[in-house]
């Protein structure tokens, strides 16, 4: 049971070139699509069967043999993964579902999911030597880019929009990073980003312009099938930005199918955006197979923020190929999701988890989906990091003041 990794080589995503994983790599040279990681998959089913996955660590790195990473001395963890996928019957009842469950990924380090992608793109950064990451980035990835960062004593550089939320740009100072604040978009920071690459030698880690933290969030789809015995529910519904989760899961099922662990069967994506940046929602309502850049993006759900994904053909495909949907909801409807998810189940979600309650409660009323289907949500963060959303409603007595206890 020794820590092995099966991976082969880089595969374009659209256009299958590929690409050697002893050296960094970016996008693929010939389309400039991402690139997936590929694995001996005969290796892997001769080293480790399903019953043997018991036990291990209660982390996403128990799945190591389909994990990039080649020498586990170069792993740089803080535990994520193994996330609780919680049975939620009060809030099936509120919303008309049987069998609802929530794969809460607000207990992970940093406090939302980009930690798995993270933890996975410094880890195999450290692997091939780099001492200096970068990252164009409004939030949470910061968050986790910086923190990992730290622990793997490289140094971190984060361009920010200059609006960005408060918690990321103290999170990325607070462990070291050297923080840059732009006037201007998340765009104008990557381009910044870009022109500085050469002069600094820093390895960008975007969203799936790096191979690797893709593979950081497949483990979601892997730990799902396991801790559902490797009976894949009916549904899955996550909030989708760059796509990296609901890319990743597909993958991973597919991983899961060559090994035999898992069937044909797929649950249905639904990939959820929000009403003010919805460029995903729009193409699958228009039956493209891409997007278009979504001008004037705006919304409290800031992980939803991303008006044009790299890998958008990659989401339409998983989203159509499930038999799935894309949808976009209102900030307002967001906020009342988290307010009901938070008094039926004490789940404070993040508002881009909450997006997905918003969406399930719809595709009832649409007829989207059954009463007797099993359903998993993904809470993607905590609310912890968002409560700045909210005010706080209580009454105020002075010390000394008598308390009309009944009337509270
Ligand atoms: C980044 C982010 C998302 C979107 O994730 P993708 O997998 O990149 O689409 C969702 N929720 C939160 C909390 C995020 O930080
Ligand atoms: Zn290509």
């Amino acid at each position: 049971m020794s820590f092995m990794s099966y991976l082969t080589h880089l595969e374009c995503s659209k256009c299958g070139k590929r690409f050697e994983t002893d050296k960094l790599q970016t996008v693929c040279d010939a389309c400039g699509k991402p690139l997936f990681a590929r694995y001996d998959i005969e290796g892997v089913e001769d080293a480790v069967s399903r019953e043997e996955l018991v036990g291990r660590e209660a982390s996403m790195w128990k799945y190591w043999e389909l994990l990039p990473v080649k020498d586990r001395g170069n792993v740089v963890t803080m535990g994520e993964g193994w996330t609780p996928l919680t049975s939620v019957r009060r809030l099936g009842e509120a919303v008309g579902i049987r069998d609802l469950n929530i794969k809460d990924e607000g207990v992970i380090a940093t406090g939302t999911f980009k930690a798995r992608g993270l933890s996975m793109a410094v880890s195999k950064a450290k692997e091939l030597g780099v001492k200096r990451l970068a990252l164009p980035s409004a939030g949470n990835a910061a968050g986790a880019m910086t923190a990992y960062g730290a622990r793997a004593g490289m140094e971190s550089y984060v361009f920010m929009p200059v609006d960005a939320p408060m918690v990321n740009k103290v999170e990325c100072q607070i462990v070291g990073a050297k923080v840059v604040l732009v006037r201007g978009l998340i765009s104008d920071c990557g381009k910044l980003v870009s022109a500085g690459t050469e002069e600094m030698g820093w390895f960008p880690l975007s969203t799936l312009k790096e191979p690797y933290r893709v593979e950081g969030k497949k483990t979601m789809g892997i730990e799902v099938a396991e801790q559902m015995d490797w009976e894949l529910p009916d549904v899955i519904i996550y909030p989708t930005g760059g796509g990296t989760g609901i890319i990743g899961m597909w993958k991973a099922f597919d991983e899961l199918e060559w090994l035999g662990w898992i069937g044909s069967e797929r649950p249905r994506m639904v990939s959820i955006q929000a009403e003010g940046c919805a460029p995903i929602a729009k193409a699958y309502a228009e039956g493209r197979e891409e997007s278009t850049f979504w001008e004037g993006a705006e919304t409290i759900a800031a992980g939803l923020r991303v008006p044009h994904a790299l890998g958008d053909f990659l989401i339409l495909r998983a989203v159509r190929e499930s038999g799935g949907l894309a949808l976009a909801v209102s900030d307002e409807e967001i906020l009342e999701a988290v307010r009901l998810m938070a008094r039926s189940e004490g789940l404070f979600a993040c508002p881009e988890g909450a997006a997905t309650l918003a969406a399930l409660t719809r595709m009832v009323d649409d007829g989207k989906v059954d009463r007797d289907e099993r359903v998993v949500l993904f809470n993607t963060g905590t609310g912890l990091k968002y409560t700045d959303l909210f005010e706080v409603d209580a009454p105020v007595f002075d010390k000394d003041e008598r308390i009309d206890y009944r009337s509270l």
